[in-house]
C-alpha cells in the first residue's frame, strides 16, 4: 500500500513543473514547425501500431506523454501551424489563443445555465458584440458561439423550418457540404441553384415560394466566390424566407474596410456564421453564430427540464442551439481580440490577401499555367494539360513535405488551391511554394 502510494505520488502531475515543460514544448514546436514536413509521410495504421493496445495500470509521469508526443506522434502530425500549410483554408492558433485554451481547461466551466458560470455567459455576449463591431455587423443581433459552422448552419436551418413550416432549402451548387448534411439530418429537401461564370449564385431564376431558407455563401469553399447577397435578401423578403449567410472563412475579411464590399446585404440576413477558428487566429474550435430572430431560435431549441429550472430571469445560451454544455470558448476569442487588437487582425488579414495576390500574379504571368481566380486569400490555378497531370502535380508537390496544397473541381476540371491563412506565412514561404510547384511540374 505504502509503496503504491509513493509510486503514485512520484507519477502525479505537477502543474507548475510539468506545465512549464509543456509550455516550453509548445514554444519550441512553434519555432521549428516550419522545418518539419507539412504533410507526414506515414501510412494508415502506422501511428496506431506504435501505441500500446491497452491503457497503463500504473500512473505514468506527464514527461512520458511529452516524450511520446515527440517520438511517436509527431511523425504522424499534419502541421496545421506550419507557415507552408496552404491546403483547404489555412488557420492560425495564435499565442493568446493557445494560452487561453489552457485557462479554459483550468476553469473547466460547463456553461449550460447562466448560473453555471455567469462570466462565461456574459463574456460570450461581450466577445460576440466586439466581433460584430470589428466586422461591421448589426449591434443588436443575438450572438453566441458554437463548435463549428456545420453546427451553426444546422441550427439556423432548424429554426427556419420551425418558423416557416416549409421543408425546402435553396443554396447554390457551390454551397458547403455542411448545408447538404444539415438538410439530410433535418429531413429537408435541398434545391441547388445554378451559378454564373464566377461561381456566384444566379439570383434571377430563384424559386423560393416553397422554401424555408435560402443559404448565401460569402467565400465559397472551392474558390471563395461571393453570392449576390442583396438580391438574395430581396427574394427572401418577398417570399418570407429565412436568409442564412455562410461566411465561415471570408467573414473575417470584413475587419478590413477595403474588403467590406462583400458584407453588403448581410445586415439583412436572419442568421450568419463566421469561423474565428478559420481566419481570425483563434485555435480550433470557435464558430460565431449571429441571429436577427433569437425568438425563433429559442422556439426551435429551448427545452428546460425540471432539474435545470432556475429563479433568475435570464436566458441560457443552451436554449439557442443544439448543445446543452458549452466550453468557455469566449475566453480565447476575447484573448485574441485583445492581444492582437483590431489593428493587428487587419494587418494579418491584409498580409494574407497580399501574399495570395502575389502568388496569383506569378501564376498569371507564367506561360503554361492558368489562374482561375484569386478571391480574398485563396488562389485557384492549374497547370495546362489534363486533370491527371494536375493530380500528379499535387501529389508530387505534397510529397516533398515542403508545402501542403489541396484541390477542387470547377467547370468540370481539376484545380489546385493555395490558401494563405497562417499568420506565420511570409513572402519567402509563398515564394518557396511557387518554386516547389514549378519544380514538380517539370
Ligand atoms: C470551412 C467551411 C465550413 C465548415 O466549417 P466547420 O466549422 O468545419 O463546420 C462551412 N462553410 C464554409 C463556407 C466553409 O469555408
Amino acid at each position: 500500500m505504502e509503496a503504491d502510494r509513493a509510486d503514485q505520488e512520484t507519477a502525479s502531475v505537477d502543474l507548475r513543473r510539468d506545465g512549464a515543460a509543456a509550455l516550453e514544448w509548445a514554444a519550441s514546436y512553434l519555432e521549428r514547425v516550419g522545418d518539419l514536413p507539412v504533410l507526414p509521410s506515414v501510412s494508415p495504421g502506422d501511428v496506431r501500431a506504435r501505441l500500446p493496445d491497452a491503457p497503463p495500470e500504473r500512473a505514468e509521469p506527464f514527461s512520458d506523454v511529452l516524450r511520446d508526443l515527440d517520438e511517436v506522434l509527431l511523425d504522424g502530425v499534419t502541421h496545421w501551424q506550419s507557415p507552408r500549410f496552404f491546403a483547404y483554408f489555412a488557420t492560425t492558433g495564435s499565442e493568446p489563443g493557445i494560452l487561453a485554451e489552457l485557462l479554459i481547461a483550468a476553469l473547466n466551466n460547463v456553461g449550460f445555465l447562466w448560473r453555471t458560470s455567469p462570466a462565461l455567459a456574459e463574456l460570450e455576449e461581450v466577445a460576440l458584440s466586439w466581433l460584430a463591431q470589428l466586422l461591421g455587423l448589426p449591434r443588436e443581433w443575438h450572438g453566441h458561439i458554437e463548435d463549428t459552422a456545420s453546427t451553426v448552419t444546422l441550427a439556423a436551418l432548424c429554426a427556419a423550418r420551425e418558423a416557416t413550416g416549409r421543408r425546402v432549402v435553396v443554396a447554390s451548387e457551390q454551397a458547403h457540404s455542411s448545408v447538404d448534411k444539415a438538410c439530410r439530418i433535418l429531413g429537408l429537401e435541398l434545391r441547388k441553384a445554378p451559378t454564373d461564370g464566377e461561381l456566384r449564385l444566379r439570383p434571377e431564376a430563384l424559386e423560393l415560394s416553397d422554401a424555408c431558407a435560402l443559404v448565401a455563401t460569402v467565400g465559397t469553399t472551392s474558390s471563395a466566390a461571393v453570392d449576390p447577397v442583396p438580391a438574395m435578401a430581396d427574394g427572401c423578403e418577398r417570399a418570407g424566407v429565412w436568409l442564412h449567410v455562410d461566411a465561415a472563412y471570408a467573414g473575417s475579411a470584413w475587419s478590413c474596410e477595403e474588403l467590406r464590399w462583400s458584407v453588403v446585404g448581410v445586415e439583412r440576413a436572419d442568421s450568419l456564421v463566421v469561423n474565428p477558428h478559420k481566419w481570425l487566429f483563434v485555435p480550433m474550435d470557435c464558430s460565431a453564430f449571429w441571429c436577427a430572430r433569437p425568438d425563433d431560435l429559442r422556439n426551435a431549441f429551448s427545452l428546460v427540464p425540471e432539474y435545470l429550472r432556475v429563479s433568475e430571469e435570464v436566458a441560457s445560451l443552451s436554449e439557442y442551439g443544439p448543445a446543452l454544455g458549452r466550453r468557455f470558448r469566449a475566453l480565447k476569442l476575447w484573448a485574441v481580440l485583445r492581444c492582437l487588437g483590431a489593428e493587428g487582425i487587419r494587418a494579418r488579414i491584409r498580409e494574407a490577401v497580399r501574399l495570395a495576390d502575389l502568388f496569383a500574379s506569378w501564376v498569371r504571368e507564367e506561360p503554361g499555367w492558368e489562374l482561375l481566380s484569386r478571391n480574398f486569400s485563396l488562389a485557384v490555378f492549374r497547370l495546362d494539360g489534363d486533370d491527371v497531370r494536375n493530380e500528379q502535380l499535387l501529389e508530387r508537390a505534397n510529397a516533398t513535405g515542403e508545402i501542403f496544397i489541396s484541390h477542387t473541381r470547377l467547370h468540370d476540371r481539376y484545380w489546385l488551391r493555395l490558401a494563405v491563412g497562417s499568420a506565420r506565412t511570409t513572402e519567402e514561404d509563398v515564394c518557396r511554394a511557387w518554386e516547389v510547384l514549378r519544380e514538380c511540374a517539370r
